[in-house]
């Protein structure tokens, strides 16, 4: 079990207050989460201490920064399961992520014919690198609809997965409709067709265990930012002998073995696929909110969050004229919950909310032909995380109230 009280300690910024000198409620954790004071003091510590450029330094700095920076690659390796630290690449982010396979593996092996198929709850980062993947090379985009109660539409896997099928690449948890999917009957499938595996871990990797060889992943993408480490770091699985057979993403200093004035030769696996200076203290500290979240327990993690959603989903049902989306089942959903109040925009729903202290979303979410299928042009969503509370789960529903109450006049 989670100490949530122990754990709010360890977020200083959950102390402050907001407007109306409300006590902050966080609830936006689906688009970036708050950070430790370990992970604050680790970026501190890294430039107060060891700052230095990795891999060609011979002075005690760059020694000490290059075993910190290759160290965060294996604690991000063991955190998914990668069995060899090598299939861990440092990006940006997940988009970064997802757009390095579209670019150094998809846009070179796929040809007129070939078939992708993604799903229609994909947020805008594993749709739009395909759709240019498929404009650059003439393949073409398929896509898995979704059931009635919002989970992935497998009825059609077996028409839509054929032996043209070369890349499936799905989101293990929606940032929506907060759907886990079954990404490992769909790797298989894809594997049996020939196909590769890539999974948007954007939203999972913050909130559950994570083992890419059990999910038969070839591929995975997650972001720190969104699991208690700083921004702008973020990171790619990829199985070795697939990125092996990959030319790099980005040429530069770094990727390289030898360079001659009209060729060069390319630097291992994965190193590779990091051209220029890496983003070494962010890493680090990526390093550290692994650390933290494994001292947690990835398994309590998930455990607290479903409870918060069971209360939260069995509170908010009991508030008329609210269209709730997503599965509505902790089993097969993480800690989201969408929703729209009837006849009020959900911007409306957000700013009635920020004045009673609680942080949520509104709008598209990044996955506009999401909200296409749903009918609605946005939504307000609210996510939770480690440090969430019952009581914050109250107080959500109290500011909720409050929005029937000035918006009483509409029908
Ligand atoms: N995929 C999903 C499912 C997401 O929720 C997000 C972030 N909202 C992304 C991809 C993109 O993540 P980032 O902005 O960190 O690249």
């Amino acid at each position: 079990m989670l100490d949530v009280e122990a754990v709010r300690r360890d977020f200083p910024i959950l102390g402050r207050t907001v407007r109306n000198g409300r006590r902050l409620v966080y609830l936006d954790n689906a688009a970036t989460s708050q950070k430790p004071r370990v992970v604050i003091e680790a970026l501190k510590h890294y430039y107060e201490h060891y700052n230095a450029n990795v891999h060609r330094g011979v002075h005690t700095l760059a020694e000490e920064a290059t075993e910190a920076y290759e160290g965060a690659r294996a604690k991000v390796a063991r955190f998914i399961n990668a069995p060899d630290s090598r299939s861990v690449i440092f990006v940006r982010n997940t988009t970064e992520a997802l757009n390095l396979v579209a670019y150094a593996y998809a846009r070179r092996e796929l040809k007129p014919g070939d078939e992708i198929l993604l799903s229609i709850m994909e947020h805008h980062s594993n749709l739009v690198p395909w759709q240019l993947v498929a404009r650059e090379t003439g393949a073409e985009l398929k896509f898995l609809d979704i059931t009635e109660d919002h989970r992935l539409d497998l009825s059609q896997l077996d028409r839509l997965l054929t032996r043209r099928t070369r890349i499936v690449a799905l989101t293990l948890m929606s940032n929506v409709l907060g759907t886990i999917n079954p990404i490992k009957a769909v790797a298989r499938a894809a594997h049996d067709v020939g196909a590769v595996m890539v999974v948007d871990a954007a939203q999972a990797a913050p909130h559950m265990p994570i083992d890419v060889q059990d999910l038969g992943a070839d591929f995975l993408a997650f972001s720190g930012h969104k699991m208690c480490g700083p921004t702008g770091i973020g990171a790619l699985f990829g199985k070795l002998e697939l990125l092996e057979r990959m030319g790099p993403f980005l040429g530069g200093g770094s990727m390289i073995r030898d360079v001659h004035l009209t060729y060069s030769e390319w630097n291992d696996v994965p190193w590779k696929f990091e051209a220029g200076t890496p983003n070494i203290g962010d890493a680090v500290a990526f390093g550290v909110a692994i650390d933290y979240l494994e001292g947690l327990g990835m398994e309590n993690v998930r455990r607290h969050e479903k409870e918060l959603l069971a209360y939260a989903l069995q509170r908010i049902a009991e508030i008329e004229g609210l269209e709730v989306y997503g599965p509505k089942d902790p089993e097969v959903q993480g800690g989201i919950i969408s929703f729209n109040y009837l006849g009020v925009h959900p911007h409306d729903v957000g700013t009635v909310l920020d004045s009673e202290g609680v942080a949520i979303r509104a709008g598209h979410h990044c996955a506009k032909p999401l909200m296409r299928r749903l009918g609605v042009v946005a939504t307000a969503r609210a996510s939770f995380y480690i440090y969430n509370t019952k009581a914050e789960v109250d107080a959500f529903i109290q500011a909720l109230a409050r929005v029937r109450e000035i918006f009483s006049h509409v029908p």
